[in-house]
């Protein structure tokens, strides 16, 4: 099965199996939550990456339903968490809404939140991936959440 499939991943499969079984596998650089996904998927242990935080900067949030841009006029009145599936500081005290307005007007403090939020995702996501790999289930997570996650990027939030 392909998971998350495109061209780093063909690099991976290539190269992945050359590395040593009994070492942490670290891809730098990386990336995109669905990425990341397919990298756990062949094998990768471990990432660092700016995207979390330089997307949160300017605006843009990760969310189990795929990423969305709060800067977007239709967050503009929206009392709805960043993402209802979130256990997040940010996403239990503040609204798209009011991240919206923060970051169109430039306040540090929209930036602070939804940095936040994406490194709580971050965290979510990966602790998710380990616990699925401990019960045996990762191929179902791996599919369920690519799924979810990548139906909102085609509708183009
Ligand atoms: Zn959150």
């Amino acid at each position: 099965m392909k998971i998350c499939a495109g061209v780093r991943f063909k690099v991976l499969d290539f190269a992945a199996p050359m590395l040593p079984k009994d070492r942490p596998r670290y891809l730098m650089g990386v990336g995109k939550p669905d990425d990341l996904v397919g990298a756990v998927a062949r094998g990768i242990d471990m990432f660092d990456c700016v995207l979390p935080t330089r997307s949160g900067r300017t605006g843009q949030a990760f969310t189990w339903s795929g990423p969305i841009n709060i800067k977007n006029a239709r967050f503009g009145e929206d009392e709805e968490p960043l993402d209802p599936d979130c256990a997040c500081p940010v996403c239990a005290q503040w609204s798209r809404g009011y991240l919206h307005h923060l970051i169109r007007a430039g306040e540090i403090l929209g930036a602070m939140l939804m940095t936040e939020h994406n490194l709580c995702f971050y965290q979510a996501l990966m602790a998710g991936m380990r616990e699925a790999i401990g019960e045996g289930r990762f191929a179902d997570f791996a599919a369920d959440f690519c799924e979810r996650y990548r139906a909102r990027a085609k509708a183009g939030a």
